[in-house]
């Protein structure tokens, strides 16, 4: 990847092959890399498809999707999104793969970019080899079920904290400066995206705000997996790829200054949870 992530074009921009198109899904457009059978493909469909392992060497080599290419001729699965069949149809054009919720209660197949489109959840399973797609439907479950969706240092404290509901308006207690906690009331709950990025060293972080990320607009147009990204972390402006997001509940939390801040479930306290000795609640002027 050149230094200046603008500057970075894709294997069909660079043979200026502007036919091409990816057998792996309807959409048209977006980067796409070439594949060992002479095919083009969506790094994310094929990353997404074929569950191979992200790292540099996906960047620089054909896609390998010979594991699903005989589904390629099959599969006759119908994306819920933009109803069209995975392929087979009249004109025998391609539609590409169909791929399922990851709730084997859920009966949705998908197309990958029509699926990133609608928001479906993208998450890179922990061994990073293989994504775990989560439809809205589950998603919502999921989250009036946990609350929250967590990944790190979920200790029992804390899930016993997030039992119970939070309403709004509701009394709670959190921390108005680094050493200053106080009263303060529930005025809005809502999901913040959190994005998974993974920078050129192969660190990977999954908690960067929409705001971080500096080259996109990520409410309005969500980068896909693969996609070059600048963002801020550590305070630090930096290059990576785009590796998938999920959702977390966040609270918005008024002062009774007036001052609103936003806050995760654990960052605060309602009046009955068990309050540690060192959160000591001041008036605040
Ligand atoms: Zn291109
Ligand atoms: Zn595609
Ligand atoms: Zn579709
Ligand atoms: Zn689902």
């Amino acid at each position: 990847m050149p230094d200046n992530p603008r500057e970075w074009q894709c294997d069909r921009c660079m043979l200026a092959d502007y036919d091409a198109a990816c057998c792996l899904c309807p959409l048209r457009g977006g980067p796409l890399k070439q594949t060992t059978c002479k095919q083009w493909a969506h790094l994310t469909c094929s990353l997404v498809i074929t569950n191979v392992k992200f790292d540099r060497q996906i960047v620089w080599k054909p896609i390998d999707i010979s594991v699903v290419q005989p589904f390629l001729e099959s599969d006759r699965t119908t994306c819920c999104f933009c109803s069209q069949k995975s392929n087979g149809n009249i004109s025998n054009y391609i539609m590409g793969l169909c791929v399922r919720c990851t709730n084997t209660q859920c009966m949705e197949y998908f197309h990958v970019t029509c699926a990133h489109r609608e928001g479906v959840l993208f998450e890179l399973n922990d061994n990073l080899t293989s994504f775990r797609l989560l439809c809205k439907k589950c998603q919502m479950n999921k989250l009036y079920r946990n609350s929250s969706i967590h990944h790190h240092n979920p200790n029992h404290q804390q899930n016993d904290r997030r039992e119970g509901n939070i309403e709004l308006d509701m009394m709670v207690i959190a921390r108005y400066s680094p050493n200053c906690y106080s009263y303060a009331r529930i005025v809005e709950h809502c999901d913040e995206m959190m994005h998974h990025v993974q920078f050129v060293d192969n660190t990977f972080v999954d908690n960067i705000h929409s705001a971080d990320i500096l080259n996109r607009d990520c409410e309005k147009d969500r980068p896909m997996i693969g996609d070059p990204i600048e963002v801020i972390w550590n305070k630090e402006q930096l290059h990576g790829k785009y590796a998938g997001c999920h959702k977390t509940k966040m609270y918005r939390i008024e002062f009774d200054n007036g001052l609103q801040t936003s806050f995760k479930r654990e960052d605060f306290y309602k009046l009955n949870d068990d309050i540690p000795k060192r959160v000591q609640t001041t008036k605040i002027e």
